[in-house]
């Protein structure tokens, strides 16, 4: 395996060097999982990795096979069941200090100018922004995120994953308890777009919930994987219980699929199914978290200004290779006019780049095949008839794979980018007369992930967005009012996917729970001594008794409640 390459793009990255790549590498065949000697260089097989602001290979990560994961899988589980039986509150412990060097780091890289004992702690931002090409604005969010996430964890796990009572059969005869044990082991498998923030979301709830972590990052991401993977160890996690296998998908997938108890996906659509087919062959749970085309909504009562403002967040953050970006917007026609010339103008005012410094707000699209995509979406948009308000070209001159931030007005229902996820910088505008007409257009689509809804009536915001088909609906923002509450979940309706991360949820996913009923009265059945029939007349007496206390409580409450 040969994994030293030191390129340009690499002295670009002023924490980093080509060593340090190499080292992170390691770590998988060092892990076991890429060949059992434990020798990298035993290691034939070699997925080079590309920084898309520059298109030059900075390295290369193991291709893992079947065997591999195999292997990663089997210590992992060893790790799992001592992991499982330390008590929920040492485990949520460490995650919490887990978050606390991400932050630590996050701190200090903010000074990234500084001198050379900056260089360390400036890694992983710069790690982030060379493998993804994305902006160092958008890089500093995914830091963000992880610490919030490790503080929820760490506060909410204990209790949500404690022994619950509930109703018996009837009162006084039995007791039912819930207890919640972990899976085994997790397999989580990530896309490139967000490495480290959509990794963890994953991981570390399977974690604190006693699991053990089998972590797929996508092949163009797998560094920052694997250095999150580091620091995990750092904070204390038991050796091998989180692991990283890099590799081709198709090959890979499969493989951790068979392996695990348990199988969180983020990533697109057709993926998706195919990761659900496998899941549902070996009868394990999985957690689908999908493509969208998302729709933002502009009603007539708007602050024009704000709203333009927070459209340009909401479709051209990370360059729109972002799952909750918008990419078609109603406006009510009374406010059309006015929202587009401010949502044109705050789109020019966008800087692109991809400097290792926060001047950029739009970096560079993951890889040409990205590039591709986005080009064909527009074009054929155009080739039906519409209207390139601004935007529409590719900019080589800043990144190879960059291309400008783009509103296309006028598209056609059956135009590819009307139809289908583009997961980049463009989104078609379209007035609509009022806003029923609004909220019919967003639900016409298979997927149902995020939208956002602008208007000054928050109470009237907050209405229309029960009838929108999304698993989050943002009022007054563009996703960060529903991401960033980690204690609610986050899902798709549709073609979106399955399952929820984030809150309760995102916890229990990774459980088996257990029920125990007690009885208190000897076993459930007929009872000897009386004769049957008096015995089931009782009975149904008992039943409409406890129905019609129970309805007179309710209604109680109801009155209660309503004065
Ligand atoms: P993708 O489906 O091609 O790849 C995602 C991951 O799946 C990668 O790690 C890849 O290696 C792996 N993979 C590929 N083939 C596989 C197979 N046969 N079996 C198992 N795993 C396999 O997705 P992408 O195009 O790289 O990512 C972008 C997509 O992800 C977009 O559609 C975007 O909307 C979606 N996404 C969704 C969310 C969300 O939370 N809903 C978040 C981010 C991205």
């Amino acid at each position: 395996m040969s994994s030293t390459d030191h390129s340009a793009a690499l002295d670009d990255a002023p924490s980093l060097a080509a060593r340090r790549l190499t080292d992170l590498a390691d770590r998988v065949a060092r892990s076991g999982s890429a060949d059992a000697g434990g020798d990298p260089a035993a290691k034939v097989d070699a997925i080079d990795v590309s920084a898309p602001a520059t298109a030059e290979r900075i390295g290369s990560v193991p291709a893992c096979d079947a065997s591999d994961v195999d292997a990663a899988v089997e210590r992992a589980r060893e790790a799992q069941a001592e992991w499982a039986a330390t008590p929920a509150r040492e485990r949520a412990a460490v995650l919490d200090r887990f978050g606390d060097l991400v932050l630590d780091r996050r701190a200090e890289l903010l000074d990234r100018f500084g001198d050379l004992v900056l260089d360390r702690r400036a890694e992983l931002l710069d790690l982030l922004q060379l493998e993804t090409g994305k902006s160092r604005r958008t890089a500093v969010e995914e830091l963000f995120d992880v610490p919030m996430g490790c503080g929820y964890l760490a506060e909410t796990a204990p209790g949500v994953l404690a022994d619950e009572g509930r109703a018996g059969v009837a009162p006084g005869m039995t007791t039912a308890t819930v207890t919640y044990d972990p899976v085994g082991v997790v397999g989580v498998i990530s896309p490139w777009n967000y490495p480290l923030t959509l990794s963890m979301a994953d991981a570390l709830p399977a974690l604190v919930a006693g699991n053990a972590v089998v972590l797929k990052p996508d092949e163009k991401t797998p560094y920052g994987a694997l250095a999150l993977g580091e620091l995990l160890e750092v904070a204390g996690l038991p050796d091998d219980l989180f692991q990283v296998v890099t590799g081709d998908g198709p090959t890979v997938g499969p493989a951790l699929i068979d392996a695990v108890d348990y199988v969180a996906f983020t990533g697109s659509t057709e993926t998706g199914r195919i990761v659900a087919e496998r899941a549902g062959r070996n009868l394990i749970d999985c957690s689908l978290e999908l493509g969208g085309n998302n729709p933002l909504i502009v009603l007539d009562d708007t602050d024009v200004d704000e709203a333009a403002r927070g459209a340009v967040q909401a479709c051209f953050s990370n360059a729109g290779q972002l799952c909750l970006s918008a990419e078609r917007i109603y406006v009510v026609e009374s406010a059309y006019d006015e929202f587009v010339d401010a949502f044109v103008r705050e789109t020019e005012r966008l800087t692109l780049g991809t400097g290792y410094d926060y001047d950029a707000e739009v970096g560079s699209l993951i890889d040409a095949a990205q590039l591709d995509r986005v080009q064909n979406h527009v074009d054929d948009a155009r080739e039906r008839g519409a209207t390139v308000l601004t935007g529409g070209r590719a900019r080589p001159n800043v990144a190879p794979y960059c291309y400008e931030p783009t509103i296309l007005t006028d598209v056609e229902p059956d135009a590819t980018v009307a139809c289908e996820e583009t997961f980049g910088p463009v989104v078609s505008v379209a007035p609509v007369p009022d806003a029923d007409a609004a909220v019919a257009a967003a639900n016409d689509s298979p997927y149902g992930l995020n939208a956002s809804v602008w208007t000054r009536d928050r109470d009237r915001g907050a209405e229309i967005a029960r009838d929108i088909d999304c698993g989050t609906v943002n009022v007054n923002d563009a996703f960060l009012a529903t991401w960033g509450a980690v204690d609610a979940p986050m899902g798709g309706f549709g073609d979106s996917g399955m399952g929820r991360r984030h809150g309760p949820e995102g916890i229990r996913r990774y459980v088996e729970s257990r029920t125990i009923g007690v009885s208190r009265v000897g076993p459930l059945t007929f009872p000897d001594r009386i004769p049957i029939g008096w015995f089931v007349r009782g009975a149904f007496a008992a039943l409409s008794l406890g129905r019609r206390a129970s309805r007179g409580v309710r209604r109680l409450k109801e009155r209660i409640r309503l004065r």
